[in-house]
């Protein structure tokens, strides 16, 4: 497994965030049994029915088989006599996942794809101002049933370890929260297989050291974890706690505007990159007047000397009105970055343009 690590730094208190996992309900069948009426109701498997061949994703009635996705597939045939195979359509699939994510666009800029049906979204500060997370996933689920005819499957929660969790929990159709509250007990009792990021090989070798739950994880130190995992172990020792700081990354902003500039000499001084903001600022700013282009969420980014990227976002109700405000929210986020943790070899301001009408609304509460 990965562990992305480039942010050990406290979440700080105030800034608990919303996590909403999307994933859609047993994609690919469910794509060709909408386009199919006469695979409905029927065991249905996606991927090659040949010798060799593989099983791509399996419908919900060839799931009570036992058929997995990569199962073989003569393995699948053996334990679903009936089952149909289909021929994947990969460009539908990609066509109806862009559908997916443009929902995703109406509500924040932070969208994180894990694949064609499946996304992470930080919708702690959301474009339509709604408040509750679980009602933003409620309105997410209920518009790509509404434009794809499919069904998708939510989790909420704080972190994406556990959101992802989640979005299991309740599936098909369901959507399921964890509250901080939660997260700790929802751990415990959860078998280490069915932490995501720990496979086979893993589980064999938390087996052997009597690590079974996330019960048993926790009762052991980070040192402990370290010793054996490498690290893994402070990755597993913290999301036993339930504790995940990875951040939602954002492939890209969408329909947006941005200047970035890299310095010839890093910079270290908070005053001399407000300086040097100030022209990418311009530049955003000259670029909306010039097209009329308007947007209200705020993205800087940060590039380290040590090439990490860090990006963090603001979103306002209404769209940024002036100059003077982009610089404000610009400089407001490069200031709660301080201290500044290494020297900065880059810097980028990005403003993401208007995804409809939208509602002022108070959208800070901090329950999920
Ligand atoms: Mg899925």
């Amino acid at each position: 497994m990965t562990v992305e690590d480039d942010d050990d730094k406290a979440v700080p208190p105030g800034r608990q965030r919303k996590i909403i996992h999307v994933d859609m309900d047993a994609f690919y069948a469910s794509v060709e049994q909408r386009d199919n009426p006469d695979l409905r109701g029927k065991p249905v498997a996606v991927g090659g029915s040949q010798e060799r061949g593989v099983v791509a994703a399996a419908s919900y009635e060839a799931r009570k088989f036992g058929v997995r996705s990569a199962m073989p597939s003569v393995t699948a045939k053996r334990q679903c006599p009936d089952l149909i195979f289909v021929k994947p359509r990969v460009e539908v699939y990609k066509a109806v996942s862009q559908q997916v994510r443009d929902i995703f666009a109406e509500h924040t800029p932070i969208i994180e794809p894990l694949s064609l049906d499946e996304a992470y979204l930080d919708v702690t500060e959301n474009l339509q101002g709604i408040s509750l997370a679980r009602d933003v996933a409620l309105a997410i689920r209920s518009k790509i049933k509404e434009v794809t005819g499919l069904n998708a499957s939510a989790g909420i929660s704080y972190n994406k370890f556990l959101a992802k969790l989640a979005s299991d929990h309740r599936k098909p159709n369901g959507q399921y929260v964890i509250t901080p509250e939660m997260g700790p007990t929802f751990v415990e009792t959860l078998p280490v297989n069915k932490f995501h990021g720990i496979g086979p090989a893993t589980t064999a070798k938390m087996n052997g050291l009597g690590l079974r739950t996330g019960l048993d994880m926790r009762n052991h130190s980070l040192d402990f974890m370290q010793a054996n995992f490498g690290k893994a172990g402070a990755y597993y020792y913290w999301i036993s706690r339930g504790v995940d700081k990875r951040e939602v990354r954002a492939d890209r902003i969408r329909k947006s505007v941005g200047a970035e500039n890299t310095f010839s000499a890093d910079l270290t001084d908070f005053d001399a990159m407000v300086v040097e903001l100030q022209p990418l600022i311009d530049k955003v700013w000259q670029h909306c007047e010039d097209k009329g282009a308007r947007g209200r969420t705020v993205t800087l980014k940060i590039k380290f000397n040590d090439f990490a990227i860090i990006t963090r976002s603001k979103s306002i109700p209404v769209a940024v009105s002036s100059r003077s405000e982009l610089e404000r929210l610009s400089v407001g986020l490069l200031q709660s970055e301080i201290p500044i943790p290494k020297p900065v070899r880059l810097l980028g301001v990005s403003l993401s343009a208007l995804h409809g009408e939208f509602r002022a609304e108070s959208q800070l509460g901090l329950p999920i």
